[in-house]
């Protein structure tokens, strides 16, 4: 057993590292002030192969191990975690389903685009309807000679309005329950998808987040996904490798919340001492450094089950209840130790408090994480 990152990882770790401190750094608070979008960052992530992390050089990725995915996403969330869900969602939700499900063509077509970043992905699964319950989704697909028509609607996607491809679910046969729903590849320029309403978050406000509206919008047969009724099979496969990458967003947004409050704590000072003398500031940082720790381990554990084939939800839903929960209690320590400063926008905790709180929702809440663990301990 070894411990240890390979030194491909730590060069990865390393290059990941220094580009989120020179290029992300400088514009995450302003991004999220303003709630923009961050194209700029994004542009140059795909120059480093950051929108490409686990597509195959065959393709125009950079073909790494999903250890190495789990390192950009957490090195890119410290920084930015919108930054994070958006690479995220980009590389694991999208580009990793049409790697395994997608015909030579789809392949072909789609990959490299969203390898070089050229079109950015987003996955269109959830609804007003169907969150939790993602089957009980009302968005139809009839197939009418050469296509598809698609009518209905999407809640929260992240990347809604910016995304060139899709991944969208529908049902194409509503008497077989889950296995009548199809996934498609959907390009946003197609006549009859409109973007409806970016909601006005709590958090991670640089990635939008969208509602999608589709009138009679005709997909082309081809871009379906996998066989008709695989729809609900494709997106839980896909949400388990996603939840990687959200395990590692809120490793990166507890790991900076970290780092934040072991500098502020021996910085200030009270009763004629750093807060770091205290005991009551030391246990909390130690109960978060730990945490944190155990988090990084089960979310690399979890990689490397992806890696290995086969299942792996139970591995990667605790890693992602744990990591996210770990977020949430470091950034709310993170503030507390920062005190009043900790609750202005002077100081970065204040986002991080924000940020964490969506890892313990979106790509299946923590309830939906310890009903996959559940199911897959209790026999
Ligand atoms: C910022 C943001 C970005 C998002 N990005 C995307 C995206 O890109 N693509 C996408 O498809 N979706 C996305 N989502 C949607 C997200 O995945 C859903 O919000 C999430 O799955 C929960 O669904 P819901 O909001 O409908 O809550 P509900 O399912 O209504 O849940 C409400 C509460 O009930 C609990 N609950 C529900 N069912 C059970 C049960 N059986 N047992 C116990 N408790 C239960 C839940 O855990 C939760 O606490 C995003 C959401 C947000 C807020």
């Amino acid at each position: 057993m070894d411990f240890k990152l390979n030194d491909n990882q730590k060069m990865i770790r390393n290059m990941v590292r220094d580009f989120a401190e020179k290029e992300i750094e400088p514009l995450a608070a302003e991004l999220d002030e303003k709630e923009e979008y961050p194209h700029e960052i994004l542009k140059k992530m795909a120059g480093l192969g950051l929108l490409g992390i686990l597509v195959p050089a065959e393709y125009g990725g950079a073909g790494l191990d999903t250890v190495s995915y789990a390192i950009v996403i957490e090195e890119i969330s410290k920084k930015c975690a919108s930054t994070g869900v958006i690479t995220s969602v980009h590389n694991s939700l999208v580009s990793d389903p049409i790697l395994k499900y997608g015909t030579e063509e789809q392949k072909k077509k789609y990959l490299p685009l969203l390898a070089k970043g050229e079109k950015i992905g987003a996955f269109s699964g959830t609804e007003a309807n169907a969150g939790t319950d993602l089957g009980a989704m009302e968005t139809t697909a009839v197939l009418d000679g050469d296509h598809y028509v698609i009518n209905g609607s999407k809640m929260f996607i992240t990347s809604g309005s910016e995304a060139g491809i899709h991944i969208v679910f529908a049902i194409t046969d509503k008497s077989a329950g889950y296995k009548g729903i199809s996934a498609f590849i959907v390009e946003s320029d197609t006549e009859g998808f409109e973007v409806g309403s970016i909601f006005d978050k709590m958090g991670i406000h640089a990635s939008l987040t969208a509602e999608l509206i589709f009138e009679d919008m005709r997909v082309p047969k081809e871009n379906l996904l996998g066989e008709e009724g695989e729809g609900f099979k494709i997106a839980l496969a896909t949400l388990d490798g996603g939840r990687i990458g959200i395990a590692a967003q809120a490793v990166g947004i507890a790991q900076r919340a970290l780092e934040e409050s072991i500098e502020y704590s021996q910085q200030r000072q009270q009763f004629g001492r750093p807060i770091s003398k205290f005991q009551a500031i030391q246990w909390k940082i130690a109960d978060m450094a730990t945490n944190i720790e155990a988090s990084r381990l089960l979310l690399h554990r979890a990689a490397f089950a992806k890696d290995q084939g086969g299942r792996f939800s139970k591995e990667a839903a605790m890693a992602k209840l744990f990591a996210s929960e770990t977020a949430v209690k470091a950034a709310l320590e993170g503030v507390q130790i920062h005190g009043g400063y900790g609750y202005t926008k002077e100081y970065v905790v204040e986002r991080l408090f924000r940020d964490a709180k969506i890892t313990e929702i979106y790509e299946g809440t923590s309830e939906a994480q310890r009903m996959v663990i559940a199911k897959n301990v209790i026999k």
